[in-house]
Parts: C-alpha cells; sequence; structure tokens
C-alpha cells in the first residue's frame, strides 16, 4: 500500500511491528509453566501428571489444556475451564519464583529489546499461546514486560494462526501506524510462529534458542538466526523491507 501524505506533505511514516513469542524465544521460566498446570490439573480434575507427553511447543493454553483432557479422558465445560484458567493464573504467579532448568533470557534478549526501545518507529507486541495473565507475570518476572505495548494471548483465540490479526488490530487502537501486513514481523521460536505469520500476510523470523534448531527452522523458508546475541544484526533482519 502506497503512503498517503500526510497533512505537512511529506509522505506518512508508517511503523513497523514486531511481535514477539515468549517460551523459547524471549526465555525459558524453567518449567514453572509445566509444574502449574499439573498441580491445577490435579486439583480441577483429579489427575495426576496430566501434561506429561502432550506437546507444548507453538501451541496455545487452551489446545495444550484440550490435549490434555483428551489424553485423560476427562469431560469440561466451560465452567471447569474457567476454573483452571483462575486457579492456573493463581499458582503460576508462585511457580516462577522457582529455580528451573535453563530458567532464564535467551542470549542478547536484554539488548535486543533495549535497543528496538529507542526506535520511536519500532512497535514490540506479544503473540504467545500463554494465557495472558502468566505471560504478563512472566515477562514482568524478567523485567522485560516494559517493552511491550500490546498482544495477542491464548485466551483470545484457540488457534495460533487467529493472534496475529488481533494483535495487529490492538498495535492500531495502541496508536501504530499500520500500512501493510508485510510491516509486521512476525519472531518465534516454532514452526507454527512462521505458520500464523504466514496466514496473516506478516513476514516471519524464526530463533533457533526453543525446540527447534536452526536446520528445522530454516525448511520452513523463514529468515533464522541462531539467537539474539548479535542485536546490530538481529535489528537490520528484523527491519528488512
Ligand atoms: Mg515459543
Amino acid at each position: 500500500m502506497t503512503p498517503s501524505p500526510s497533512p505537512s506533505g511529506s509522505s506518512a511514516v508508517y511503523d513497523k511491528i514486531l511481535l514477539f513469542d515468549i517460551d523459547g524465544t524471549l526465555l525459558l521460566s524453567g518449567r514453572a509453566g509445566y509444574r502449574a498446570l499439573t498441580r491445577t490439573f490435579e486439583e480441577v480434575f483429579g489427575v495426576a501428571r496430566g501434561f506429561d507427553g502432550v506437546p507444548v511447543a507453538g501451541k496455545t493454553d487452551e489446545i495444550i489444556l484440550t490435549d490434555a483432557l483428551a489424553r485423560a479422558g476427562v469431560e469440561a465445560d466451560q465452567a471447569h475451564r474457567r476454573r483452571f484458567h483462575d486457579r492456573y493464573c493463581e499458582l503460576f504467579a508462585g511457580e516462577i519464583h522457582f529455580p528451573g532448568p535453563r530458567k532464564g533470557l535467551m542470549p542478547g534478549v536484554a539488548d535486543l529489546l533495549a535497543t528496538l526501545d529507542d526506535r520511536p518507529e519500532i512497535r514490540c507486541g506479544l503473540v504467545t499461546g500463554n494465557f495472558a495473565r502468566p505471560a504478563q507475570i512472566k515477562l514482568e518476572y524478567f523485567d522485560l514486560w516494559r517493552y511491550f505495548h500490546f498482544g495477542a494471548y491464548g485466551d483470545d483465540a484457540p488457534t495460533r494462526d487467529d493472534l496475529v490479526p488481533i494483535a495487529v488490530e490492538r498495535a492500531r487502537l495502541a496508536g501504530a501506524e499500520v500500512a501493510a501486513p508485510a510491516d509486521v514481523v512476525v519472531i518465534g521460536d516454532t514452526p507454527l510462529d512462521v505458520q500464523c505469520a504466514r496466514v496473516a500476510g506478516a513476514r516471519p523470523v524464526a530463533v533457533a534458542t526453543g525446540s527447534y534448531d536452526q536446520a528445522a527452522l530454516e525448511a520452513t523458508g523463514a529468515a533464522v538466526v541462531a539467537n539474539f546475541s548479535n542485536s546490530e544484526a538481529v535489528v537490520c533482519l528484523l527491519l528488512e523491507p
């Protein structure tokens, strides 16, 4: 889309919208999510180890719960799901404080987000399968919440493919000028992140710090970086026209 002239006669400048996944892309919470999900499932549905063997990478929390319920042979209505959600959020807020395997920020994340934050034409948001409340708790714990001004979450839609347009609409409501889907970049660590970008007409960029290696991510055809430790190179890649 051609930028329309601004009142001053010069061309309007559109923003670049960067939508980040959380787990495996920005950080790992040291299995705090797994522990909180497991405890909640046992409390609400009476089934122990309900998430063992349930794939989680790239999935929304809603789908992960659906898969666990199917695996356990449990029928749950909306009220049960709501109870699960609320209790999970409570337990997650405690679990995030405990140590766990590989808990921490992925390499270069803090520098990259600070660099992006200094660029007024760049707006950073989230597209994550996490429910909204635990997403905020997680990012606040690692002091990253302040960098994100809008987002779409696992409670907005059951599948990740539906989340990008929701996040872009919220970017607009937050004041971002979005010209075209190609000005939206979705950054994640799984083929499902790449897919949700493509479905929305956005540009996918993948990072190999999660559960998929560089070769597996390159097979999707997306631009791939090993990690974010060279923030200058990563910013150039993210801002490619
Ligand atoms: Mg991820």
